[in-house]
Formats: structure tokens, C-alpha cells, sequence
């Protein structure tokens, strides 16, 4: 469905509603009652990935675990009213007591830190500068306004362009790409395991959400993408921000369809194509089923004009 009258502020409530991706949940969570009531019908499921690394999945971003002898890391933490339920799958994949260590953040949206205010009473979080400073202040979104977090909930060890974590054997590398799906995305690579988890960098198999008034970006997405490919092995497994565990090849397929959506936009861009005809034309047709309820097809074109247009 295309619609060109539809805009962000607008649908950011129903958006809510119907996926809880929401950033917004950040200020959806001064109703703490009505969240946990929201959140009971969600499972949280686990899957061995490879090595000391599995991925915890249910509502909001796709969380990482290293699970092992100095006890457990996470890689992001969904939203607060989740907790109970993360503990309890911890505990169905740790032997004995869950001892938790780390928790790492990928970037300040509430799908992915909103558990910190629980966590963070247990082990330091580690996140990039960016995700602290956007944490503690009052942010203007194309969801609307989020509040600041409590402080409790924000990252106490912050980091520029990396940071490594010794742990359960290996080494934990979380790298900051610059200007992707925010300004402070940092990506996660489980050096011994072979894992990488991508945070919103990386939705697999769907149109990403792109955050502009983050400091995101389309070419930045791409470059990073394109960066960690030639990086990482051929066989590493990927533990996308959003959907299904994925593999080296999807994220080549991923930034095959984030250049196509350029080209096109630059293409009508550079023929005088208003942004409402560039919506009615649509992405090229392999691409077409990567829309879905959050990002459709009409949105994805408008966050690729609207980071072209910026940048
Ligand atoms: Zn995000």
C-alpha cells in the first residue's frame, strides 16, 4: 500500500500498538502497570548460535548471550517489563546460578536498553559515548519526544571507537560505526564463537528503520555493512538487530537491496522526481517483500530520500 500522506509523527502511536518496536516505549514506560500487562502475552525464545553465544528472541531487538565459565554477557536488553522473563530463559541456558557480568548496549533505542534499568542493578553497562549522552537527554524522535532514562538505567562504562571484553575465553569486541542506524551504534563481534551481532545496523530480510534525527544514515549503513563483510569470516553467523539469525551472504544481500534503494532514489532525485512520485513508482521489484507493518515501502522511500536529501 502506497500513501504519500502518512507521516511519522502521526502513525508513531499506532506504530506502538501494533509491533512494541517502538523507541517511544522509552516514555510509553511511565506506566509501568499497562507496559507489564502489554508484555504478557510475549515469549522469549532462546537459540544456540555457535560457540559460548546464543540469541534471546521475543519483542523488541534481538538480544546476545555469552554464557560460559566467568558467567554471562548481554548484547542489548529489549524493554524492562521483559526482564523477569529474559531471566528465566538465562536460566534455562546457563548451568547453575545466572551470573551476569557485562551487559553491553548497541545503541539507545528502548527496544534495546530498556531492560537496563533492571540489569544495570546487576553488572555495568557498556555503551558508546553517544548512547549515554542521547540516554540522559530529553530527545526529539520522528516517534515524538523521548525523556531522558533514569539514572540507573544508563551505561556507566562508555567508550569512543572500541572497546574489548576478555571473556568466557574469548575476545568481545564491540566496534562504533559512525552515522548508520544512529550516531552510536557499536557492533558486537564474539571473536572466538564466530559471531557478530549487528544491532540496527542490520534488520534482517526487511526495510531497516533509519534513525535521521539520530544522526543515522543510509550511506553510513551501507559503508558499515559493507565493512564488516570484508571483516568477518565467511562463516560467521549474524545476530541481526531485527528477525531471523542470518549469515554472511544476507548481509551482502542486505546491502544489495540498501544500494538498489539508493540508486533508485538518487536516479529520481536526479531527474526532478518529486518524493510522492518516487512512492508511487516503488522500489525495484525483488525488494518489494521487505516491507512490513513498521517500515513499509512508502517509509523506506522516504527515509532514503530524507538521508540523501540531508547528507
Ligand atoms: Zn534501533
Amino acid at each position: 500500500m502506497k500513501s504519500t500522506s502518512r507521516r511519522w509523527s502521526t502513525h508513531a502511536r499506532c506504530v506502538v500498538a501494533a509491533t512494541g518496536i517502538a523507541i517511544v516505549l522509552g516514555g510509553g514506560v511511565a506506566r509501568p502497570a499497562a507496559a507489564q500487562q502489554e508484555m504478557s502475552d510475549v515469549e522469549i525464545t532462546a537459540t544456540h548460535v555457535a560457540g559460548n553465544v546464543y540469541m534471546l528472541q521475543g519483542r523488541g531487538g534481538n538480544i546476545g548471550v555469552s554464557v560460559g565459565s566467568d558467567g554471562v554477557l548481554l548484547v542489548d536488553d529489549k524493554f524492562a517489563p521483559l526482564a523477569d522473563k529474559i531471566r528465566a530463559s538465562l536460566s534455562e541456558i546457563v548451568d547453575g546460578a545466572v551470573e551476569l557480568q557485562f551487559v553491553l548496549n548497541t545503541h539507545w533505542h528502548g527496544d534495546h536498553v530498556g531492560g537496563n534499568v533492571e540489569f544495570g542493578a546487576e553488572a555495568p553497562v557498556i555503551a558508546h559515548t553517544n548512547v549515554r549522552e542521547r540516554m540522559s537527554t530529553r530527545q526529539e524522535t520522528a516517534f515524538g519526544v523521548v525523556e531522558p532514562s533514569p539514572p540507573e538505567a544508563l551505561p556507566v562504562l562508555t567508550f569512543g571507537d572500541s572497546v574489548s571484553i576478555h571473556f568466557n575465553g574469548e575476545e568481545i569486541r564491540a566496534i562504533h560505526y559512525p552515522h548508520g542506524h544512529t550516531d552510536g551504534d557499536a557492533v558486537i563481534f564474539f571473536t572466538g564463537s564466530n559471531v557478530v551481532h549487528m544491532g540496527d545496523i542490520h534488520f534482517a530480510g526487511l526495510f531497516p528503520f533509519i534513525d535521521l534525527s539520530s544522526g543515522g544514515s543510509v550511506r553510513g549503513v551501507i559503508d558499515a555493512v559493507t565493512r564488516i563483510v570484508d571483516q568477518v569470516p565467511p562463516d560467521a553467523s549474524v545476530i541481526p538487530g531485527h528477525g531471523p539469525l542470518s549469515t554472511v551472504d544476507d548481509l551482502r544481500e542486505y546491502v544489495e537491496m540498501l544500494e538498489e534503494s539508493v540508486a533508485f532514489v538518487e536516479a529520481g532525485i536526479r531527474a526532478g522526481k518529486s518524493l510522492v512520485a518516487l512512492i508511487a513508482e516503488g522500489v525495484p521489484e525483488r525488494w518489494a517483500g521487505w516491507s512490513w507493518r513498521f517500515i513499509d515501502e512508502a517509509r523506506w522511500i522516504e527515509i532514503v530520500h530524507g538521508s540523501l536529501q540531508g547528507s
